[in-house]
């Protein structure tokens, strides 16, 4: 069998260290069997879907060395990649169902469908469509279609029964059919939905091995039944134990740096945010802790999986970097050295920072520092301020966060911009606002200036400086944060 495996993430956000787990399982077991690996872009939701996240999840998987062989950027037998390209083929195989009588339209209205939701939560039932449109006869339909009615595609589900799911690394599971919903296939707007594209995808492409989280497992059932009525042969399944905070709670970005472009940014070499991965769902037949990519590969094996909560341990990653970097010899440490020192800040826009405001060069050093730091060193009472207490700093280090990881755009004047309007609607003087953000950037009262200082130290490393800062502070517990998700959600609405 030619194997072939692909990755498959939506392009919502910064790339995530999850989707670098899932594409690296995927990579080893397709390149141990002599297979491809495809990088799929699943943008189906149009509205959180952006080219800047598409291309920086590209630059991660570029930069992790986890090159695909098919896929955006590359070409291959199954272009497009991108899903939001392919909707007529999507639109073919939902007519193909809704003629074999395994589809039906629905058209009931959201305001029906909210009702029957809290209906049967209230009463302690599973939330699922009831089938109203199950029966409408074809003259009933055809009116509606003429009417111009707004319609979903849904899938028939059967009503008795349970659905068995294989997956490579466990017993039989069984799911019982009364708990899967008549999934909506395609959108009132002609988009499909996730479970839809994937299987359609999945087989056109011709993906035989699906790796991804376990948190897919009680959609297969659906997926399973689309195979069927499809006429398609299922992909083995292979469903990954999802990453955890140390807390065992599902990886977060509240909790941890999840952005791949956070560990690049502070200096970690590629191989070792690799081998770190690789070790929390596998290990190597002879337990050595450290191993490149080809080492995994050349060993790579099912059976070497692991299936408990895998912890995420910045520490345990940052030690293992330390044995990375002391293995490399003098030339590549100071080729890998001067290359993230060159990224982190090139010096052609620094000097512009620091020319108006230093004598000799070595005073260049303490002001500029912080752009090599990882965290800077603070402490509480550098935040002490007559303008703006405890809770109001914290509130302005959250609100920010919240809005610079909304923000796709990275430029000294977008920055600008957006605290300005942040400072406006807090109805804070800029000045009072900027001082906290200030200190949390670059650990100083006096840096160079700040919005430039944020476009040299990147999105990634200024978010969890705002963090830090804030944990610095004292953090903020549960409940003071709904207080403040609440708050920030009503100044919002303005
Ligand atoms: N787009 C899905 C995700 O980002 C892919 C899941 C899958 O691999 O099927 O999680």
């Amino acid at each position: 069998m030619n194997v072939r495996t692909r990755v498959a993430p939506s392009p919502t956000g910064d790339p995530h260290v999850g989707t670098a787990y899932m594409a690296l399982f995927s990579y080893c077991f397709a390149k141990k069997n002599g297979g491809e690996f495809i990088l799929r872009i699943e943008d189906t939701d149009g509205d959180r879907s952006s080219k800047e996240s598409e291309k920086s999840i590209m630059d991660a998987l570029k930069w992790l060395g986890l090159d695909w062989d098919e896929g955006p950027g590359k070409g291959g037998p199954h272009e497009p990649y991108r899903q939001s390209q392919r909707k007529v083929i999507y639109e073919k195989y939902a007519e193909e169902l809704l003629q074999s009588g395994n589809a039906f339209r629905c058209f009931c209205s959201k305001d029906r469908l909210d009702d029957l939701r809290k209906t049967q939560i209230t009463e302690g039932n599973t939330s699922r469509y009831d089938g109203a449109c199950l029966g409408l006869s074809d003259e009933v339909v055809a009116q509606k279609l003429r009417d111009r009615e707004s319609y979903v595609i849904r899938m028939k589900v059967p009503e008795s029964g349970t659905c068995v799911v294989h997956d490579e690394l466990r017993e039989r599971i069984e799911i019982a059919w009364d708990q899967i919903d008549m999934q909506v296939l395609i959108k009132a707007d002609g988009s499909p939905t996730y479970h839809f594209a994937v299987v359609v995808d999945d087989h056109l492409m011709g993906i035989t091995h699906i790796i991804r989280g376990e948190e897919w497992i009680n959609s297969a059932p659906k997926h399973i039944l689309l195979y069927q009525y499809l006429g398609w042969d299922m992909p083995r399944l292979i469903h990954m134990p999802l990453l955890r905070n140390p807390d065992k709670s599902k990886l977060s970005k509240r909790k941890n740096p999840t952005a791949v472009g956070f560990y690049k940014d502070m200096g970690f070499m590629p191989e070792a945010v690799l081998n770190y991965l690789g070790m929390l769902g596998w290990s190597m037949p002879d337990g050595e802790e450290k191993f490149s990519l080809d080492e995994m590969v050349a060993n790579f094996d099912l059976d070497r999986l692991t299936l408990g909560a895998p912890v995420f341990d910045i520490d345990k990653l940052k030690w293992l970097n330390g044995l990375w970097l002391r293995s490399l010899d003098a030339a590549e440490y100071e080729l890998k050295l001067a290359t993230w020192l060159r990224e982190r800040s090139e010096l052609h826009e620094v000097i512009p920072l620091i020319k108006e405001r230093i004598d000799i060069f070595a005073e260049m050093a303490p002001l500029s520092g912080f752009l090599f730091e990882g965290m800077p060193s603070l402490s509480p009472d550098l935040f002490e301020s007559k303008k703006l207490d405890r809770e109001d700093t914290l509130k302005v280090l959250q609100f920010s966060l919240w809005r610079l990881e909304n923000e796709k755009s990275w430029s000294s004047q977008s920055i600008q911009d957006l605290f300005s309007g942040l400072a406006e609607d807090m109805g804070l003087k800029i000045r009072d606002f900027l001082a906290p953000v200030f200190i949390a950037i670059s650990g100083k009262s006096v840096s160079p200036p700040l919005f430039q200082s944020m476009v040299l130290l990147g999105s990634d490393i200024c978010k969890a400086r705002l963090k830090h800062s804030i944990g610095v502070l004292g953090g903020i517990s549960k409940k003071h944060l709904k207080r403040l998700e609440k708050s920030y959600e009503e100044m919002n609405r303005g």
